[in-house]
């Protein structure tokens, strides 16, 4: 910047501090032990980690200050957010991706959730997982994922009852979907990111149905 930027000399300020995290971002370690886990986080050659990792029996390993920048997110995008890694927290829980997550895991998640909350004052709606912001290239944390009991208790944004909904006839869900935070380049797969989290449904297909749509209404209707 020093040698593009043509100004004055150079006059540090003093007023300044660390950034704070803003997102945080849920995973599950798509791993079989949480020693395994904990082995490749720190292994050099694997270039990824995360600031949290929640074992199966609730335990929380801290394995990176929470200021500092972890390789967790990859190559992503919310909103127009494209480097996701500097402005979150990574917590990574001890799962395959194919089996419930166990009470003790996510009464630890919840407690470490609301620890941060406080810490950074992070909006309710930066509460997200890892495929929300790669869709088509994660799934965690994945179908078993509880991400409505989440929002209840605070942490992220769920849709409410659809009893009485009608979509209007020019409803746009892909629009309402980008509005939400998604990148919709892939149409199908953020389709069926979408369904994944709130209907904790996997599926092949990439249409939303009229269930789908008023479940979608409802969501973006508070992002609007
Ligand atoms: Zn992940």
């Amino acid at each position: 910047m020093k040698d593009s930027i043509s100004t004055g000399k150079w006059i540090g300020t003093t007023n300044f501090n660390l950034r704070k995290p803003n997102f945080v971002i849920i995973h599950h370690t798509a791993q079989n032990s949480c020693e395994q886990t904990l082995k490749t986080f720190t292994t050099a050659k694997s270039q990824v980690s995360a600031h949290y990792v929640i074992c199966k029996d609730g335990i929380i390993h801290h394995m990176l200050n929470d200021y500092l920048r972890a390789w967790q997110a990859g190559i992503s995008k919310w909103g127009n957010n494209t480097d996701i890694n500097s402005s979150s927290i990574g917590i990574e829980i001890d799962n395959n991706g194919f089996e419930p997550f166990t009470d003790q895991q996510l009464n630890s998640l919840l407690t470490l959730l609301a620890t941060l909350k406080k810490a950074y004052s992070i909006p309710t709606a930066n509460f997200i997982g890892h495929q929300d912001i790669a869709p088509g290239r994660k799934v965690d944390p994945n179908v078993h994922f509880p991400w409505q009991k989440l929002a209840d208790t605070g942490f992220g944004i769920w849709w409410t009852d659809t009893t009485n909904v009608a979509v209007p006839v020019d409803f746009n869900s892909l629009q309402a979907l980008r509005i939400v935070g998604y990148d919709i380049k892939d149409s199908i797969a953020v389709i069926q990111t979408f369904k994944r989290k709130y209907e904790q449904i996997e599926t092949k297909d990439a249409m939303l149905n009229d269930g789908d749509k008023k479940i979608l209404y409802t969501l973006y209707k508070k992002f609007e």
